[in-house]
């Protein structure tokens, strides 16, 4: 059996990006010091890199789709610029409490739950006992744990400073670049 790819899940707002409170504008993204740099590290050292990311404002009725999609492809260009590529991304628009009804669903993609994870892992040919998430709240850590993945990094920027780590799984690091760091360094230990 061929073995799938191995990735790394990044979080949008407060991981990959400033986190703006419910960004709807392109204009307003503004990538996290270190980014393009870990995203351009983790691609060398083969790694796929996925963005996941909830976006309940949709739910909300706060933003569309639309805006979402123009929103993630000022990110894709901002890191081009600086010589780092995303591999996919997905988001979930969905929210249970949200006003919009079409979206105010329980769904099963909205994070902690692994439904990005296991349609990106069969549209890209992920293995994600392989792979790691990247997020700035204990939702994406419990993501990671949830499909799976070897390992997850909170990081201390976004709503990172006040997040916590529920048993023993996942690491800290200050900020994506230390999170790819970490990465990186686990491994070379293999
Ligand atoms: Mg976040
Ligand atoms: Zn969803």
């Amino acid at each position: 059996m061929a073995m799938g790819k191995k990735a790394v899940f990044l979080d949008r707002d407060g991981t990959l990006i400033v986190d703006m409170d419910y960004l709807s504008d392109p204009d307003g993204v503004q990538l996290i010091d270190g980014a393009a740099e870990a995203v351009r590290r983790l691609s060398a050292a083969g790694y796929l890199i996925v963005m996941v990311s909830n976006q309940s404002g949709v739910a909300r009725g706060m933003f569309t789709e639309r805006e979402v999609r123009a929103v993630n492809r000022r990110v894709y260009s901002l890191l081009e610029q600086a010589g780092a590529h995303l591999d996919g991304d997905y988001y979930c628009p969905h929210y249970p409490k949200g006003t919009v009804p079409r979206y105010s669903i329980q769904c099963d993609c909205r994070k902690p739950a692994p439904g990005m994870g296991l349609r990106a892992a069969a549209e890209l040919d992920i293995d994600l006992g392989r792979s790691c998430m990247i997020g700035d709240k204990s939702a994406d850590v419990e993501f990671g744990k949830n499909c799976g993945m070897k390992n997850a990094v909170l990081v201390r920027t976004g709503h990172g400073m006040d997040q916590e780590l529920d048993g023993g799984y996942g690491m800290i690091a200050a900020d994506i670049r230390q999170a790819a760091e970490l990465i990186l360094q686990a491994g070379e230990e293999e």
